[in-house]
């Protein structure tokens, strides 16, 4: 006899979702574990199927940009495996971080000491603050912009205001056609919680027409299992865009009032019952839409329609009611 906790049980009890387009998937990992593929010459990305990093191999060294945990000594391998391939270092000089989050930086102390990291001021004083030894702070900043020539390589590094996080910038290859913009645009997927756990979301669903303002062709997003398009970015802002318009209406048709009387002295009940309608009334038709098209629209499409809800009333102040 199995015991109700075993592992069977439980993943037997856990819901069912779409399956996952073919367009989200990218290529098959290696035997370690990892993807190691070319963006554009000497530019390179990383993926575990889940997370993404880069490099760029030069006459001087490698620039590596983020080191997610989730890859780790993989991104060793990966570099390894590209510099010996074409003769090139393997040693890593610099490493450029996107924002301050473990998820993305994590694996930064894996890298020996003299490695220059760059990052902006405000990745620099989060990291100070948080005095995580798996994510030593840059030892290199930036406020706005700033171009790197490394190797006889440009970079263009720049912040426009917070989005995902405060300190999250754009890294543009000019020489490459590509973009890096973390935790923005996940190419082919739904954004995961909370709109990919958005601190700001004016700021970040503003990103992606910022990010498209550049010229490019490649697209590194950071996350999932491929590279993105300029058709990638341009259907998450038209999903943002329906998601926005739908809470919209939800928040215009949904009437508070039931709520409020069903639970007179507890004002968190009714609160709680209305966002839970309000939700629900704006995530329906997107996930109906998005199914499909963007993987997994029916596992978070809910979460973050929450939290854009929660925007457009507290930032927006959107059907604000002041007591006459
Ligand atoms: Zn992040």
């Amino acid at each position: 006899m199995t015991s109700p906790a075993s592992g069977t049980d439980t993943a037997a009890a856990l819901p069912d979702y779409a399956p996952v387009p073919q367009s989200a998937l990218g290529p098959a990992l290696n035997d370690q574990g990892y993807y190691v593929g070319r963006v554009e010459r000497n530019l390179y990305w990383v993926t575990d199927g889940s997370y993404q990093s880069a490099f760029l191999t030069t006459k001087d060294g490698v620039v590596l940009f983020d080191a997610p945990p989730s890859i780790g000594g993989n991104i060793r391998r990966a570099v390894d495996e590209i510099a010996s391939a074409n003769g090139v270092s393997n040693k890593v000089t610099h490493l450029v971080y996107s924002h301050s989050h473990a998820d993305h930086a994590g694996a930064s102390s894996l890298f020996d000491k003299n490695v220059i990291r760059i990052g902006h001021e405000e990745t620099k004083r989060l990291l100070l603050r948080d005095n995580d030894p798996a994510r030593p702070a840059p030892e290199e900043t930036f406020a706005d912009r700033r171009t790197l020539k490394i190797g006889g390589e440009r970079i263009e590094l720049e912040w426009r205001g917070p989005n995902h996080s405060p300190d999250n910038i754009y890294i543009h290859f000019p020489d490459h056609d590509a973009l890096m913009l973390i935790d923005i645009v996940n190419p082919g997927w739904a954004p995961i919680s909370i709109a990919n756990l958005s601190e700001d979301i004016p700021g970040y669903v503003a990103s992606p027409a910022i990010a498209l303002d550049y010229p490019w062709k490649h697209f590194i997003g950071g996350h999932v299992t491929r590279l993105g398009t300029r058709d990638d970015v341009t259907l998450h802002q038209q999903y943002m865009a329906d998601i926005d318009a739908s809470v919209r209406k939800a928040l215009m048709s949904v009437d508070p009032t039931p709520f409020f009387q069903k639970y007179g002295n507890n004002p968190w009940a009714a609160v709680s019952a209305l966002f839970d309608a309000w939700t629900e009334a704006g995530a329906t038709p997107v996930i109906e839409k998005y199914t499909g098209v963007l993987a997994a629209a029916d596992v978070y499409t809910r979460s973050t329609v929450f939290w854009v809800m929660e925007s457009i009333r507290l930032d927006l102040g959107f059907a604000s009611y002041v007591h006459p």
